[in-house]
């Protein structure tokens, strides 16, 4: 009765869970792989479950097929792991390998002289394999992406491992105590579902959290970052914007906001078509990201617009820094189709310094004039809005007006 009770419960579980997997494989496509996967152990547990209802715990009779299971839920499990941690089946041959030999050590007849004991060594052996396999080759991938919480889905891995080390220390320590045939007692076997349950129930619930964290992580950044140029979509870029001039006010530090366009992008459309354009948009993209540093913010206005947001720089400083950048911008040979002159920009900045705050749309205001001054001025230019005075004729300080970037 105890145990019909804990294998129901143990179906309903299995159930559960396989719902789960199913409709997350409905779901979400990019999971579709590991979610099956992992839908297909609910199927071979619910399996095993299914061999003990049906046997009402006389087990010996059906032992292969239930050790077999065991190595194939196994087997499914490092496989969605696998699948979900790498995006492919990276280590197949390692766990279809590994199964094999233990499949095969359950079904093959024994050679002549070896032991029973022998046959459930080897088991348990390819067994221990298959849990660790996991950790030692995921581990690394699941914490750069989860942090600390990737040891959570590993840990049914870990606490398995020691179960079936502990049975490995035994069987090298006392063979004799180690029973040749599978005789359950129903109220043991009922017992030992509980454990069973909980792991499965921890495994199962750790990776559903995995799947669902991933896709929230790759709603946000798909939310913040420009899918073609890997810069900050311009809502992004305004908040950013906002929390970097509060910080710049509270901690009195300066602040440059530069605005980048780049130069008759509309012939490289013309000439080698929106795919050409879009290519040299990317590139651009990743090398104004690259560039700069991490507490700096690339943003895409629009188009071919890029703003630049550079902490801890007074806007007279920020054209040596922004000349480095054309630098790179040059180096970096961004692809342009055959009769286009090489890719430039024309940047306009300005700035907030702890004497002279300023606010988001004056600052965007400023670096736009200065950027369309620079535009005026001839393109491939840097010019700071403090400069366009001089460069109007106005302020008559002397200061270079245009620097080149050339
Ligand atoms: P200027 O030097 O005066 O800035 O000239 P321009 O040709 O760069 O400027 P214009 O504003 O005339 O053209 C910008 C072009 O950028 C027009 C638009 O079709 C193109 N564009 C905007 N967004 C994208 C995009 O995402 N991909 C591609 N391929 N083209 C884009
Ligand atoms: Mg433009
Ligand atoms: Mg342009």
């Amino acid at each position: 009765m105890q145990y019909d009770l804990a294998l129901t419960l143990a179906l309903i579980q299995l159930s559960l869970f396989g719902l789960c997997w199913l409709l997350v494989a409905a779901l979400m496509p990019q999971e579709r792989h590991p979610a099956l996967l992992f839908l297909l152990t609910c199927v071979s547990d619910a399996a095993t479950a299914w061999l003990h209802v049906s046997q009402n715990g006389a087990l010996g009779p059906v032992a292969p097929w239930l050790m077999t299971l065991g190595l194939v839920s196994a087997t499914l499990v490092c496989c969605g792991a696998d699948s979900f941690v790498n995006g492919r089946l990276k280590q197949a041959r390692f766990w279809f390998g590994v199964c094999a030999v233990g499949i095969a050590a359950m079904w093959l007849p024994l050679p002549a002289g070896a032991e029973q004991v022998t046959r459930l060594a080897v088991y348990q052996g390819a067994f221990l394999l298959l849990l660790l396999g996991p950790v030692a080759w995921l581990r690394r991938g699941m914490l750069a992406e989860f942090g600390r919480y990737g040891w959570l889905p590993l840990l049914p891995f870990l606490l398995m491992s020691l179960a079936v080390a502990a049975f490995l220390l035994q069987i090298a320590l006392q063979p004799e105590v180690v029973p040749s045939r599978f005789e359950v007692d129903p109220v043991r076997g009922a017992r030992s579902l509980v454990p069973f349950a909980l792991i499965s129930g921890v495994f199962h619930i750790s990776w559903l959290g995995m799947m669902f964290g991933r896709q929230v992580v790759t709603a946000q950044q798909a939310a913040r970052i420009d899918a073609l140029t890997g810069a900050l979509r311009r809502s992004a870029f305004e908040a950013e914007l906002a929390a970097g001039l509060a910080a710049a006010d509270r901690l009195g530090h300066p602040l440059t906001l530069a605005f980048l366009d780049v130069d008759h992008f509309k012939r490289i459309n013309d000439r080698g078509g929106h795919a050409s354009g879009d290519r040299a948009l990317a590139a651009l993209g990743a090398v104004l990201v690259r560039s700069l540093r991490n507490t700096d913010r690339c943003g895409r206005w629009g188009g071919e617009e890029f703003v630049l947001l550079l902490t801890g720089v007074a806007p007279e400083q920020a054209s040596r820094l922004l000349q480095r950048l054309a630098r790179e911008i040059a180096l970096a040979r961004i692809p342009v189709p055959p009769g286009c002159a090489p890719l430039t920009v024309s940047v306009g900045y300005a700035g907030s310094s702890a004497g002279r705050p300023a606010d988001a749309g004056t600052l965007l205001r400023q670096a736009d004039e200065a950027m369309y001054e620079a535009k005026h001025s001839g393109r491939d230019a840097i010019i700071g809005h403090h400069q366009l005075g001089a460069a109007r004729g106005r302020d008559g300080d002397g200061a270079p007006a245009v620097g080149g970037t050339g």
